[in-house]
This record gives structure tokens, sequence and C-alpha cells, in this order.
């Protein structure tokens, strides 16, 4: 950007906002099935919206200075812990944070040499960066293929003198199916290792399911043996992004993620979180969100997202070559193709006005699609199904993608380290893979497909580099 030499005024500023966003894929409607949720009440974005607005500059910084983030917080907290069993939290930025937060305080409260993490393979990367960033080595532990859950007996082998966390998802993301939670954290407790749920993407959803109806086994701090769990408002708590609580049973373990600083001859430094000077606007959009919607609200969401997702279940079912993984016990549905290139499938889902989240294979478990349904889902599932079964007949017709002969030995063997951003930008073009902004709607299954066929750690260095070269001048 060039910076104006003058002022612009807000209206010329917002329309360039929009002219910015023309090719952002939809927040509202429905039609993007991952990244956003939508209660399909204005009403309750009008709340959230003003109400974040409104704490948008106080700083969660110093509680001393602004008590009005001390009060909202602990309402918000409160709530959470009302509805998952308890405990002693604190708000944070969004799953990502928690997560961070959760295994800090674990490494903090064993104080090992060489601490290392249990987790399933379906559990968030989340996890990964957290041990990345704290020093932790992740043990991951394979789930079983029909299920897509971990067995605990796996996990207890796992564990040895050195792991300082044990984690299980409700649900996992992936496939959305529950770890066996209460098992899992009885072979943790006896081991005397603490035990995080990560219910990021479910602990404000599967309350609201079981109210409905659904089968939601035990998964929240009431369980023997939980000593952590993680609840993010920005997703089916439909707040704003930026609003997550971690909770703790034991309010010395929350003292372990705090973190304080008098060593310097500044202000002293307080913080809870990663974060240290925040703006209080997620929290005032978490806060007005649960206020707007309640109750009834939530309850009825429940209702609406699990008819939805029964309907979603059932339709994928009838489509020819298409697979459900698992039996998924949330609202998070992941399909796959017998017959189908599912990274095709997406690509002509997109081009008809739909976004499907790819999943790359990954630990046995097949290259698949992703759907969370929320709220607003029901009214556009019998759209939804029609376009799956069209892209499914489309993908059907044009066949898997079909890469240049040698294409995935050359990625695989480039010494990313030599090349600088711009020769990777023109490889990336030599197979057709555009990285220039704005260039409109990617087709995005050869890359998939390219970095499908890679292993894990050469799909995360041509990943950076992607990034890098997006973001390059
Ligand atoms: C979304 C999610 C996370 C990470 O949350 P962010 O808010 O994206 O940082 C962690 N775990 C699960 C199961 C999730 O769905």
């Amino acid at each position: 950007m060039n910076l104006p030499p003058t002022g612009r005024t807000a209206e010329d500023l917002l329309a360039e906002v929009a002219r910015l966003k023309e090719h952002d894929l939809p927040v509202r409607g429905g039609q993007v099935t991952a990244y956003v949720y939508d209660t399909g009440r204005a009403e309750v974005n009008d709340a959230a919206t003003r109400a974040y607005l409104e704490m948008l500059e106080v700083n969660c910084l110093d509680p001393t200075a602004f008590p009005s983030v001390v009060e909202m917080e602990r309402q918000v907290v409160g709530a959470v812990a009302g509805l998952l069993g308890g405990g002693h939290g604190i708000f944070t930025s969004g799953g990502t944070e928690s997560i961070m937060l959760a295994v800090k305080a674990a490494r903090d409260l064993a104080g090992r040499d060489r601490p290392n993490l249990v987790l399933p393979v379906t559990a968030h990367p989340a996890f990964h960066k957290a041990a990345h960033y704290l020093g932790v080595v992740v043990r991951p532990v394979p789930v079983d293929l029909e299920t897509y859950k971990v067995r605990a007996g796996e996990m207890k082998a796992a564990i040895d003198e050195d792991t300082i966390l044990v984690v299980v998802s409700a649900p996992s993301y992936p496939q959305g199916v529950i770890d066996p939670v209460e098992e899992v954290a009885a072979v943790a407790a006896a081991a005397g290792v603490p035990c995080h749920v990560d219910a990021c993407v479910g602990g404000w959803l599967l309350p609201w399911l079981r109210e409905a109806g659904a089968e939601v086994p035990p998964f929240d701090l009431s369980v023997p043996g939980v000593t952590s769990i993680s609840c993010d408002l920005h997703k089916f708590g439909y707040a704003p992004k930026g609003a997550s609580v971690l909770l703790f049973a034991d309010p010395a373990a929350r003292r372990k993620a705090y973190f304080a600083s008098a060593a310097w001859p500044g202000y002293t430094i307080i913080n809870a979180t990663v974060q240290s000077s925040r703006s209080a606007g997620p929290l005032g959009g978490a806060w007005a969100t649960l206020q707007s919607l309640g109750r009834s609200g939530y309850a009825e969401l429940g209702r609406t997202t699990l008819e939805a997702t029964r309907r979603l279940r059932a339709g994928l079912a009838e489509i020819p070559g298409l697979r459900v993984l698992g039996t998924p016990e949330s609202s998070l549905v992941a399909f796959t193709g017998a017959d189908v290139d599912v990274f095709v499938l997406a690509d002509e889902a997109r081009a008809r006005g739909w976004f499907l989240q790819p999943q790359l294979s990954y630990a046995g478990i097949p290259a698949n699609l992703h759907v969370t349904v929320t709220g607003v889902t029901l009214s556009g599932v019998e759209a939804m199904l029609k376009v799956i079964a069209e892209s499914a007949a489309a993908a059907r017709e044009r066949g898997p993608v079909v890469l240049p002969k040698g294409l995935i030995e050359l990625v695989a063997g480039l010494d990313l380290e030599a090349i600088d951003d711009a020769t990777f930008g023109e490889l990336s073009a030599s197979v057709g893979v555009d990285l220039r902004p704005g260039t409109g709607q990617p087709e995005m299954a050869v890359v998939n497909t390219v970095l499908d066929a890679l292993p894990a750690e050469a799909r995360e260095a041509v990943l950076v580099r992607f990034l890098s070269v997006l973001y390059s001048e």
C-alpha cells in the first residue's frame, strides 16, 4: 500500500473494503461448510457486533484499569463452566491459545526435563504447535480405522514417566467422533497424568445436541480424571472470532497457565493469556452472543443442527460412490469417494457456489471432504445434497486428477531451502497453479493431489513456502 498523502474518508475506505472482499467466501447463508458459524439470526449478529464495538478499545492488559473485563469474563467463563462440569477458567482468543495454555500449565505442573504429550493422531494440530513452541515431544497414537477413535489401551501404552498430559477430543475435528473420554481419563489418572479434553468444537455443541435427543457420552470436567477442557465460543457458541474458554478442574493448574513478570523497569505484567495487550472486543462479542441467544436459542440451534446432520448423513448414503467415514456423533461429517475423486468433487461444488473442506489422507484415513453442519444448514440441506450429487457425477465424468509424470518425485526431491520464492512461484505456475492473489476462484484439485501424495513433512515444507509466496511483495 502507498500510504495516502492525506487521510481518506470512512465511506471511501469501506467501499474499498467491499472491493477487497469481492473474492471472499460468503460468511453467512450456509454455503460455506467450514470456518464460519451462522445462526441465521440477524438480531444475534447485531447484538454481538454492537457489544464488540463497545468493548473494542478496552484493553484486557490491565484488569484493574478496566473492571468491565473481569466482570464480563467471569460471566462468560461461568456460563461455560455451568455447561461443562464446573472448573476455573480463562477466556482466550481461540482454540489454539486455549490448547497452548493447557499444555503450558501441564508442562509447568509436571516440571519434567524431557516432557512428552500423548495424543490421538486425530487431535488438532494446535497440540503440535503448542508442543513445538513449548519444547514438548508429541507421541501420536493411531486410531481405530473403523470408528476413527483412539483406544484407551494404546494411549496407556504410550504414557511414561515423562508424560505431562494426555489428550482426547470431543469430538475430533476430522471425522466428528468422540474419543472414549471416560476410559482414557481413567488410564491417565491411574498413571498420575492430567487429561485434557479438546472440546474446542464440541464443548458448546454436544450438550445442546444431547438435549435435542442425540446420544452423547459424558465428556466434560465431571468425568473422573479429566483435568482440563477447551471450548471455543467462536465455533458453536456462534460468537465473533477471538473467543474460547479453557477450564481447569484445579485452580492451582490454572495458576500454572498464568504468567507474571517484574523483570523490567516498566509496568508489571500479569497475563492469563499468551497475548498481553488485547482488545476486549471479542469478550464483549461472546458475552452478547450468549445473552442474545440464551438457553432457548441454543436449544433450538441444537435441534436444527441435529436434524440437518441426520438428513445430510442419510442423503449422502444415497449418492452413488460416496461413503461417510465412521459414525459421526456430533455435527461434523466427513465423506470419501469410491470411484469419485473428492478433490475434483470439491472444485465442482465450489464452481456451484458451495465450499466443502478437503482433508488429505493421513495415518491410514483416506482423503475426504468435511462438512460442519451448523444451525443455518437445515434450511439449505436439500440444496447442499443436490450440489454434492451433481458435483460427484461431474467429478466421476472428469475422472481423477492426473499429474504430469514425475511431478511428485520432483516436488518431493526439491531442496526448498535452495530456491527462492519467485522460483517456487514459477514452478507452481508451470503445473497450472497460480498463486497470485485476486485471481479468483482457484481450482485446488491439483494442489490437493500433489499434497496428498507427499509425506507429512514435505507437505509442511511446501505449505510454508506457499504462504511465503502468497505474501511476497
Ligand atoms: C477449531 C479447533 C481447534 C483450534 O481452534 P482455533 O480456534 O482455530 O485456534 C482445536 N481443536 C479442535 C477440535 C477444533 O475444532
